[in-house]
């Protein structure tokens, strides 16, 4: 077997963090050789640094690893970072400049135009601005990497197999958030027993910009934007792990139902061709139970990378429209930012 890439992962103990420990468990291409987090945790072992609060075992060996600042160099070949998006800006800039491969999932880079938003079913293409970032930038063997929002990953994965085959206007999207989405305590407990809340802090905005830069095209060595417009209202609702969504989507032509179901139900992409490790056979599912999907019973499809799609109806008003549910911590977070870097590897750029 060939030599697994070492990893680092910042922000290690967070929500998000966890997950990439969970999931890089066992990895047949990664291992996990170095952790970050803030000074509160920096010096003590991963065990007595991190609230671990995933139904299953903490990995033995990583438990033992010490807890680093999130400063280069550190030992490994690649970085995941889950760091807060107020200072993953200067941090992944610092690991870039000093030569890592930088697979973030924070905000911080995904708008620049010199920086892949990637989606791997959707926009391998727009990795060519990994070569325009080095130059602009002046990397040498480093680059950044984004992978989207959480409720915009799953959205974006609904509407590429309709834009690609019938053209999508536009699309209204009405999302309900798990309260994982907020990392670690996030939300308080009084806040949120017998409530939502109709507000998420820049959320709104980052599904409306992300969308279309996710599913625009390169033109010219940047990408240039879908024509597209989209609209989104977002809410936080009492639910542990998995974001949905209400889409309506206007298209550019007539589209029988059997036809706009087919394209979801039968979407299937680069990352099913090379069978990447943590790629879903299907990335998105197509159920036709009028109660499906639920976020307790549908979120762990396809090992939480899975999209799963119910209830398409016509629409009186758009042209159709349906639900959308996806794991927000495997699909929309650590498990988007590996099957990235599991294509970065299929490419030959993780050397
Ligand atoms: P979280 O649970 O609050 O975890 C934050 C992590 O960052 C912890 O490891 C924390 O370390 C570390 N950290 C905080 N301040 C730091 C500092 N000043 N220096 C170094 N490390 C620091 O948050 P999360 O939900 O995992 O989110 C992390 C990132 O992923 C955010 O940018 C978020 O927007 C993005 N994201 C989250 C989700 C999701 O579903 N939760 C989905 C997509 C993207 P300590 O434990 O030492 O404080």
């Amino acid at each position: 077997m060939s030599k697994k890439f070492r990893v680092g992962i910042l922000g290690a103990t967070g929500t998000v963090g966890q997950r990439f420990v969970e999931l890089l468990e066992g990895h047949p291409q990664f291992e996990v050789t170095a952790l970050a987090a803030s000074d509160r945790s920096q010096g003590k072992p991963y065990r007595e640094a991190c609230a671990w609060r995933l139904p299953c075992e903490m990995p033995a060996r990583v438990s033992t690893l010490a807890v680093s600042a999130p400063q280069p160099p550190l030992d490994c070949d690649l970085i995941f970072s889950s760091l807060p998006g107020e200072m993953a800006r200067e941090t992944e800039e610092a690991f870039a400049r000093a030569g890592y491969p930088v697979i973030s999932n924070s905000s911080a880079f995904r708008m620049d135009e010199d920086v892949p938003l990637l989606i791997p079913e959707i926009n391998h293409e727009h990795l060519a601005l990994i070569k325009t970032q080095r130059k602009t930038r002046g990397y040498e063997r480093g680059y950044i990497v984004t992978n989207p929002n959480c409720s915009t990953i799953m959205i974006a994965l609904a509407l590429a197999p309709l834009h690609a085959r019938f053209g999508v206007e536009s699309c209204v999207a009405t999302t309900m958030q798990a309260l994982s989405g907020a990392g670690y305590p996030g939300v308080a407990s009084l806040d949120v027993i017998d409530n939502l809340l109709p507000y998420i802090g820049g959320e709104e905005e980052k599904i409306e910009s992300e969308t279309l830069k996710i599913l625009g095209v390169m033109a010219d060595g940047g990408v240039k934007p879908a024509d597209m417009r989209v609209s989104a209202q977002c809410h936080r609702v009492n639910v542990s792990d998995g974001h949905f969504g209400a889409l309506r989507v206007k298209l550019a032509r007539t589209v029988e139902l059997e036809e706009f179901t087919d394209a979801l139900a039968s979407f299937s992409a680069l990352p099913q061709e090379l069978r990447l490790h943590s790629a879903p056979a299907r990335p998105v599912i197509v159920r036709d139970e009028p109660d499906r999907p639920q976020p307790r019973l549908d979120r762990d499809a396809g090992h939480g990378m899975s999209v799963t799609v119910g209830r398409i109806r016509r629409d009186a008003v758009m042209d159709y429209r349906f639900v959308a549910l996806s794991h927000n911590t495997v699909r929309g977070a650590a498990g988007a930012a590996i099957l990235n870097a599991e294509l970065l590897a299929a490419k030959g750029r993780l050397v």
